[in-house]
């Protein structure tokens, strides 16, 4: 698993959790990813007051994404990932020569990638960074990261209950708890368990199911 894509994941879930999601806060979990920390000029910034509407948006594009979907689905789905890729892409301006006037000419052209070389050892690394023009884009390219397997098989809504309302915080399980988004949470689910368990014991004859059943992970 890649460090930087694990972060950037974080970032986009913690947006996708915050009850508020000013513009301010939102911009800053991911103007400071190395992604977009080391090309702050390309990163739209906003001045509108909050992404409530975008991360609407998100959170439901997100719980259709780690639900199983048919193949169908699935394809729709990735389409819509990149055709919103391809749109929020970094405008720029290439000066290239006109071949039969020589004169230098601007070509607006879209940029969604910057190639980055070093060296290490004996061998030449060559890294491709995404340039993130904004909060919108930043998420489209978390969704893409998390549309590989890899990452969709890591990526949950929290399940556990308060009152009759869901807490529905995302959460990865690379980064933290395995089975709920917060400590608080898996303690609620404990004692749901626990009290489940002594009903048990105590109707052998009419065992119920485990409300917060243990999930493997891989
Ligand atoms: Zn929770």
């Amino acid at each position: 698993m890649d460090a930087l894509e694990r972060d950037f994941i974080d970032a986009f879930l913690a947006f996708l959790n915050d009850p508020n999601a000013k513009a301010e806060a939102t911009q800053a979990r991911f103007m400071s990813h190395p992604y977009v920390k080391d090309r702050l000029r390309i990163f739209k910034v906003t001045d509108q007051p909050d992404f409530k509407p975008l991360q609407k948006n998100m959170r439901e594009k997100l719980s259709a994404l780690i639900r199983p979907l048919s193949r169908s689905e699935r394809w729709n789905y990735l389409n819509e990932i990149i055709d919103a890729l391809r749109r929020l892409q970094f405008d720029a301006v290439l000066p290239i020569q006109d071949p039969r006037t020589r004169e230098i000419v601007g070509m607006p052209i879209k940029i969604g990638s910057l190639i980055d070389y070093s060296l290490k050892r004996t061998s030449i690394v060559i890294k491709n960074y995404p340039t993130i023009s904004g909060v919108e884009n930043a998420c489209w390219y978390a969704l893409a990261l998390i549309a590989k397997d890899d990452w969709r098989e890591r990526i949950r809504a929290c399940p556990v209950k308060k009152g009759d309302k869901v807490c529905g915080k995302f959460y990865n399980t690379m980064s933290g708890q395995k089975n709920y988004c917060s400590s608080k949470c898996a303690r609620i689910a404990e004692e749901e368990n626990a009290k489940v368990r002594v009903w048990n014991l105590r109707h052998p004859d009419h065992r119920k199911p485990l409300p917060y059943p243990r999930r493997k992970f891989s």
